[in-house]
């Protein structure tokens, strides 16, 4: 095998509760992820010749995106051969191309399903036989969203978002709307800021985060409707600090028929929820028009998660 080809989709949080700050400076989390129909394409392969194991990014995002060994898909690569008890071979590199379609630093965990995308390529490529259950292991090990991309669909993730379950519903898929915004945000920056918020305000946070057993019946009735008012993120606030023009493109998704939005993971991609493909389509139209974001694009989910599109020899 010479080079394999996977597609990894970006994620979206239905929910996202946050436990207080922990002495380790992480957060319990409880998190209600789902995976939707926007994706990076990674390629593995095995190149002739000595030399560092190199990444290639294009697309989306990609002057943002570190080459070398600080990459996401590398780390993966570099955990999954360290696991396998592979040694470097001196006449040969790995060579691993990113298209990027997900944005970079928006709250869609592109880096980690690049990763995820990276973890399949290489155990087909260096034929390593591991299956989902060490691979998710190994994901864990690389980055906290890295196993919901590798499981895909709809799933409740806890600890720090690695532990994960699988959510029992429908098979109904759910027409998004993603407004990008012209700009960043730090994951970390976002949750010092919730910190901050939190101890300005005296707020009592529960040492566990809670699931919310509205979002879960909504999702097992399979009434998008339900689902868009059960919406929730607790670092929406933080976020909305930190950038404060998500304001207006949350209310502007809202007025013009959304049955729910809110602020993606640390943002600041909005998310909005449809009532159909259609209306999908008619919001994203509308959105774009306003001009309360860089840029729109529709998505559906649950989609499955890390797979191979092509292998060549
Ligand atoms: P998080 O998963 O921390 O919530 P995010 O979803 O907001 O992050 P990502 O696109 O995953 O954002 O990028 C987070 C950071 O990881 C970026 O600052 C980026 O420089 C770095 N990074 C490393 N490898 C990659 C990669 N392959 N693709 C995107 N970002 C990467």
């Amino acid at each position: 095998m010479t080079g394999v080809t996977v597609r990894a989709p970006a994620k979206i949080n239905l929910q996202l509760a946050v436990g207080p700050l922990r002495d380790d400076g992480y957060h319990d989390l409880v998190t209600v992820f789902q995976a939707v129909s926007l994706y990076d394409e990674v390629t593995a392969a095995i190149v002739d010749g000595p030399g560092e194991d190199v990444v290639g990014v294009s697309g989306e995002g990609a002057d943002s995106v570190p080459a070398g060994p600080d990459n996401l898909a590398l780390r993966a690569a570099t955990a999954l051969a360290q696991v396998a008890g592979l040694s470097p071979d001196p006449g040969r590199h790995l060579e691993i191309t990113i298209r990027k379609r997900i944005p970079v630093a928006a709250g869609l965990a592109g880096g980690s399903g690049d990763a995820a995308a990276a973890l399949v390529a290489c155990n087909e490529l260096w034929a390593g036989g591991f299956g989902p259950p060490q691979l998710a292991e190994i994901a864990a090990r690389v980055g906290s969203d890295v196993a919901f991309a590798l499981l895909g669909g709809t799933a409740v993730g806890r600890g720090r978002g690695e532990q994960l379950t699988p959510a029992l519903a429908p098979a109904t898929q759910y027409h998004w709307v993603l407004a990008f915004a012209d700009g960043h945000l730090s994951t970390p920056e976002v949750y010092a800021t919730l910190d901050r918020q939190r101890a300005r305000a005296r707020e009592q946070v529960p040492a566990e985060p809670g699931l919310d057993p509205a979002l879960m019946s909504a999702l097992r009735s399979g009434d998008a409707r339900l689902v868009g008012r059960a919406l929730s993120n607790d670092l929406q606030p933080a976020a909305l600090s930190l950038f404060p023009a998500l304001r207006k493109t949350l209310a502007a998704g809202l007025e013009l028929g959304a049955l729910g939005a809110l602020v993606s993971g640390s943002g600041p991609t909005c998310v909005f929820l449809a009532a159909s493909a259609d209306r999908a389509l008619d919001l994203a139209a509308s959105l774009s028009g306003a001009g309360v974001c860089r840029s729109v694009a529709r998505a559906s989910g649950p989609v499955p998660g890390a797979a191979i599109v092509s292998a060549a020899r």
